[in-house]
């Protein structure tokens, strides 16, 4: 195995198999992730993901909006998973998260898709909002292994993951990419229900740490392996991006590769918080920028700040 060899191939056929199974005992009495639903997906009922026992797609292609690392000169080998388990009421896919957008598939087709963006040249297989579907990425998984995937994987989650079931992908999964949202329980209670979610949040991104470690970048400008963060600055403060950017420099590492985002703005029932009804503006996304680099964030994805400043 060289060292370009995904964390699954090193892993080998039958544990990840063993990991799929173990996954997939989890829907008969759903605790994949923070709500802790306890319902049956194997038997059609659904809960706050609304997703049973088949995952719902909603595209799946080569990206080139992602960060440069994983982007390169063929894309990220994106699929968007239609629901969610955290629910923002800002979510600028609204269509897919909230309303359900996509189409139901089998492992197989999940492989196969898989399989086509390696095919087309990805440079990975980017997992867009997995965390209600694990269970179903990973027999997905077992099959296209099976049949020459060899991308790395990435986990492109809101961070809403229970430790457990990121447990069950520890030595499958390449490269974390996960948000980091509010720092305040009430900010997250008042967008997402989850008042949880800031405390859930710190602990899987030490977690996710822990598994990859920081991100490690090639002479290519590619990355393989390790922990990117985003952060989406929202109006008036309301993210705490500089508690956020403190934790992460404090107690996950100061090496940290983080990219502040700018692209705020009102989607779906955004209107609900009268702080959230209009778009960031510069000054707001520069005092986030410096707040961080305050904090001791060195690394900061350098990408996305023309986006914003106009
Ligand atoms: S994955 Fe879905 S059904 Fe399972 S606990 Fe989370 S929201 Fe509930």
């Amino acid at each position: 195995m060289t060292t370009n060899t995904p964390a699954y191939i090193a892993l080998g056929h039958a544990a990840l198999r063993a990991k799929a199974e173990l996954a997939s005992e989890n829907l008969r009495c759903c605790g994949l992730c923070p709500r802790r639903c306890k319902t049956d997906r194997t038997g059609g009922q659904t809960g706050y993901c609304r997703t049973a026992a088949r995952a719902v797609v909603a595209s799946y292609d080569a990206h080139y909006g992602e960060e440069a690392p994983l982007v390169g000169s063929h894309g990220s080998g994106t699929i968007f998973f239609s629901h969610c388990n955290l629910l923002c009421n800002f979510c600028q896919n609204f269509d897919i998260s909230h309303e359900g957008a996509g189409r139901r598939v089998s492992e197989r087709q999940l492989a196969d898709m898989m399989l086509d963006l390696q095919d087309n040249g990805c440079h990975n297989i980017n997992l867009v909002t997995p965390s209600h579907v694990i269970p179903q990425i990973l027999g997905a998984l077992v099959l296209a292994a099976a049949d020459g995937l060899t991308l790395p994987l990435v986990y492109n989650s809101s961070a809403y993951d229970a430790v457990e079931s990121l447990r069950l992908l520890e030595g499958v999964v390449d490269i974390y990419m996960p948000d980091f949202k509010f720092w305040n329980p009430i900010i997250a209670a008042q967008t997402c229900k989850a008042p949880d979610y800031p405390e859930v949040a710190r602990t899987a991104l030490i977690e996710m740490h822990r598994q990859v470690g920081d991100l490690i970048i090639d002479d290519d400008g590619l990355t393989r392996r390790g922990l990117l963060v985003r952060h989406l600055v929202l109006p008036e403060g309301l993210a705490g991006t500089r508690d956020i950017a403190r934790f992460i420099a404090t107690q996950i590492s100061d090496n940290t590769y983080i990219n502040i985002m700018a692209q705020y703005r009102p989607c779906g029932r955004a209107h609900e918080i009268s702080a959230l009804a209009r778009s960031l503006s510069a000054l707001e996304y520069e005092r986030a920028l410096n707040e961080a680099r305050e904090e001791g964030i060195g690394r900061l994805d350098q990408r996305r700040r023309v986006f914003m400043i106009r």
